[in-house]
């Protein structure tokens, strides 16, 4: 069984208390691996590398820096589909979805913020014969990367690479639900040629390991993607820190078909939009409200579709959904099936969990389910469910529509769907959401700024805005 090791100081190492924690397979429900249960005294051996190499780091050009992590990226590329079925495998995602955009966009992520620093530019105010004003950007120091199971490397780089780029030296915690492909990045950035202590990459839980990075003292900001609550939670200990806070959230996104909509487009879209990666996707649309004039016809096509999407192995090539992440996951959202059903809804299919033949009969696995008949403010339609559950309720006007789309607590991505583009843009701007997709969904340009309002978040990530984030700015007057 394969024994995961902490990343600290450019060495792999046991965690100091010799403690370890399960790591399961959720295709088949069985332990396949263990992971430090890291403490304080592993953050703090974490925190004192990065701490020593940081004036190393900070001090080299945006060149060097950039040549280091670009060696991670296209190590990330040669090891493509190795790096893919360890991801599948950590987390019940089909293979090919992993080999397609989890593992290609860990590479992207380090080759963007690697390249965008070549290109940076900063702010200068002239006043004339008075003087002038530039803006001096300096890495933090040491910051905390902290990370969910969804999207394992994806989002574990996505906050790692622009913190490294910008200068910074890291002390970063992947979940301890998929603790694997952040382990194998450690091997790579060994291979890289990382110098020690830059990157530090930590295991164990949220409430010990990752506790222990967000009040450490040095540590000067943290970027969190999780739940809404474990946000609450971390900002109400880092902000009387004064850390930097970058908290990418909880969503509940909703998606707007209208009836002039190009059909087949919308029917296809909205079923990947809900149903990707078994709909754990903190992007995914799982209110899908539809005019009425096209709701029945909306509603045979998407129903008709969904019953088309397999539910198999990972590594079957024909499976278009696999496993949940974890039996607690699988519980808690078939909990929100029955409360829908409670609250009057009609499952048009799906509900029940999927038990497949052979080693994987153990597994984590659940029909993609659509409901309807349920008002857009029950707790269904209101709470994060992320898992492969999507409602369908039918509006009558745009208001109508936004009101609905509006009405919860979140407000991290929506879809619209319409060929009317004065009502797209309309609706583009009335929608409380930070991401809109109009006529199509997860369509990333890592440039453009990415994160939600309300309670998805607070802070934006992607592009330059993260590479922001990860700087202390400064401004430097000078007067004649
Ligand atoms: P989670 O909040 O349970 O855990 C996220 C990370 O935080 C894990 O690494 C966990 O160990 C750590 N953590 C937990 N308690 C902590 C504490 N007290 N101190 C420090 N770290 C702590 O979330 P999850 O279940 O792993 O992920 C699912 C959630 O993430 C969903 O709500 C989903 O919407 C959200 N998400 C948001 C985005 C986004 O970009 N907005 C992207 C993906 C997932």
């Amino acid at each position: 069984m394969e024994v995961i090791k902490n990343y600290i100081n450019g060495e792999l190492v046991p965690p100091l208390g010799e403690t370890y924690l399960d790591n399961i397979d959720p295709s088949v429900g069985k332990i396949y691996s263990q992971i430090p249960d890291s403490g304080r005294e592993d953050v703090q051996k974490a925190v004192e590398a990065a701490t020593k190499a940081f004036p190393l780091w900070s001090g080299m050009s945006a060149g060097e820096r950039s040549a280091i992590m670009m060696r991670v990226s296209e190590l990330i590329e040669q090891k493509l589909d190795f790096l893919a079925r360890a991801e599948s495998r950590d987390n019940g995602k089909p293979v090919k979805l992993a080999t397609r955009v989890d593992i290609p966009r860990a590479r992207d992520n380090f080759a963007f913020f690697a390249t965008a620093i070549l290109h940076e530019e900063d702010q200068f105010h002239n006043m004339g014969n008075q003087g002038f004003n530039y803006t001096l950007r300096q890495p933090i120091g040491v910051v905390g990367c902290i990370s969910p199971w969804n999207l394992p490397s994806y989002l574990f780089t996505w906050k790692i690479a622009p913190a490294l780029a910008a200068g910074n030296c890291v002390v970063a915690k992947p979940s301890e639900i998929t603790p694997m492909t952040a382990y194998l990045l450690s091997e790579i950035c060994i291979e890289a040629g990382m110098p020690s202590g830059v990157l530090n990459i930590i295991h164990g839980t949220g409430p010990k390991a990752g506790q222990a990075i967000v009040e450490h003292p040095e540590i000067k900001a943290i970027s969190f993607t999780g739940g809404t609550k474990t946000g609450e939670h971390l900002a109400r200990t880092a902000a009387p820190m004064f850390k930097k806070l970058s908290l990418e959230l909880g969503g509940k996104n909703p998606n707007l078909v209208f009836a002039d909509c190009d059909f087949e487009k919308a029917v296809k879209t909205s079923v990947t939009g809900a149903f990707a990666n078994q709909g754990q996707i903190c992007l995914c649309g799982s209110r899908i409200f539809v005019q009425r004039a096209i709701y029945d016809k909306f509603k045979k096509a998407f129903v008709e579709r969904v019953k088309g999407l397999r539910v198999g192995p990972p590594d079957d090539e024909n499976s278009k959904m696999g496993a949940l992440v974890s039996e607690a996951h699988l519980n808690k959202v078939m909990s929100y099936i029955e409360l829908a059903h409670e609250e009057g809804g009609t499952i048009l299919c799906g509900g029940k969990r999927v038990v497949l033949e052979g080693e994987h009969k153990e597994g984590y696995y659940l029909e993609p389910t659509v409901i309807e008949g349920l008002g857009y403010n029950c707790r269904t339609n209101q709470e994060e469910i992320f898992g492969p559950v999507a409602t369908l309720t039918p509006f009558d006007s745009e208001e109508e529509a936004l009101m609905m789309a509006n009405s919860t607590q979140y407000g991290l991505a929506a879809m619209i769907w319409t060929t009317d583009l004065n009502k797209a843009h309309r609706v583009a701007a009335a929608l409380h959401s930070g991401i809109i997709w109009i006529n199509c969904w997860l369509v990333r340009d890592l440039r453009t700024l990415f994160g939600g309002m309300k309670a998805s978040g607070v802070g934006r990530e992607g592009g330059f805005e993260a590479l922001h984030f990860f700087t202390e700015p400064k401004n430097v007057c000078l007067s004649y």
